[in-house]
């Protein structure tokens, strides 16, 4: 029995990890769940599946409820490393989920990985922490789970190339010109995927993707130019590897994320829990094409900033969130996204990537991207 804590229980990855637990009763038990303020949501899931260890990050007012457990970032920090905990499902949306993370890999518990933003924001101490102390990292996002699942086919000095799918998100083919005019409610609309409001305005940005190919690079220890970005519509073709020889190995499934996490957390076995199946002949067809820039300026963004390296995918990744929550707020267009992001960049002076200077370039760009 895997004893599995879940940071982030209250969003569409963490009902997703709860749905996958509820169909493996004999191989999984959750025994922590957190999140960040619905504490009403939080205590209605603790309560239908028994579990006691219950965290917070942001109390509301004083009237707390006397079941949450552990609070704020500290309290979650406490939480991972408990002893009854094995594995740590991280699916806090943002940089709020490092230090937990962090506590998690220190005390050596398996980390599941959704939320991006960790190894964006701090891959290179995130992945030492991992090695130091042993601690298997795996991840949940759906394109990573592919690449690690691909993998498995070589070494990893054998790994040529990978090469990440991206669904194009719903303006794939939308009018140039008519960008300044997208509103909330259409980038709220993804083709294929069902996720939180952030990352779906990710996708429909592309930054999404760009920060996955830095999320690999870290997790699969690639260089920059070893990964790719290929637009496949139809979100079957999850990853691709391309080893020395040629011979490229790729993970297909539907676009449902309960695979990539009942994978994460049963890795390395698969069980048959009644998943929908993918039928090649009513998918009919698979299309490929190389990404488009001048539609999806934030891809080129993310690539810059990772070849700059040092603390620039942090300051990347935080004005992202800031612009993002503007434009879901309706405080900017969506085409000022990557213009308040790219301004963010230019200001900031590079650091080497210690968790040091890592939080204070979060910090600065947020202010950054706020004042702006
Ligand atoms: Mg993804």
């Amino acid at each position: 029995m895997r004893r599995v804590l879940i940071l982030g229980s209250t969003g569409s990855i963490g009902k997703q990890a709860l749905d996958v637990v509820r169909r493996l009763p004999e191989r999984l038990q959750v025994v922590g769940l957190a999140t960040y303020r619905d504490h009403k949501t939080l205590l209605a899931q603790a309560a239908a599946f028994g579990v006691r260890m219950v965290g917070l990050i942001e109390t509301v007012d004083t009237a707390l409820p006397e079941r949450i457990s552990f609070v704020g970032e500290e309290g979650l920090c406490a939480m991972v490393q408990h002893d009854e905990v094995d594995i740590v499902v991280v699916a806090l949306g943002g940089a709020i989920a490092l230090k937990p993370t962090l506590a998690a890999l220190e005390a050596g518990k398996t980390v599941a990985l959704a939320t991006k933003e960790v190894l964006v924001a701090a891959g290179e101490v995130v992945m030492r922490t991992a090695r130091c102390s042993n601690a298997p990292l795996l991840p949940i996002d759906s394109e990573h789970s592919g690449a690690f699942q691909a993998m498995l086919a070589g070494k990893q000095e054998q790994v040529a190339r990978l090469i990440l799918t991206a669904s194009g998100g719903p303006f794939r083919t939308r009018p140039l010109e008519t960008f300044d005019s997208i509103t909330v409610e259409e980038a709220l609309k993804h083709p294929n995927w069902d996720m939180g409001a952030k990352i779906t305005v990710d996708s429909a940005t592309m930054m999404n993707k760009g920060l996955e190919v830095i999320e690999a690079q870290h997790l699969f220890g690639l260089k920059l130019e070893q990964v790719e970005v290929l637009v496949h519509p139809q979100s079957i073709v999850h990853a691709l590897v391309e080893f020395v020889d040629g011979s490229v190995i790729g993970q297909l499934s539907l676009p449902d994320m309960r695979l990539p996490i009942q994978y994460a957390l049963l890795y390395p076995e698969r069980v048959d829990t009644g998943l929908p199946r993918l039928r090649m002949e009513q998918i009919g067809q698979l299309t490929f094409e190389a990404p488009d820039l001048a539609r999806y300026p934030c891809l080129k963004l993310a690539y810059e900033a990772a070849r700059i390296g040092g603390t620039m995918p942090t300051v990347l990744n935080a004005a992202n969130e800031v612009a993002v929550r503007a434009f879901l707020k309706g405080c900017i267009r969506f085409t000022d996204i990557p213009r308040l992001v790219e301004r963010a960049m230019q200001a900031h002076v590079p650091m080497p990537p210690t968790l040091e200077n890592v939080l204070e370039a979060d910090q600065w760009a947020r202010a950054i991207a706020l004042a702006s």
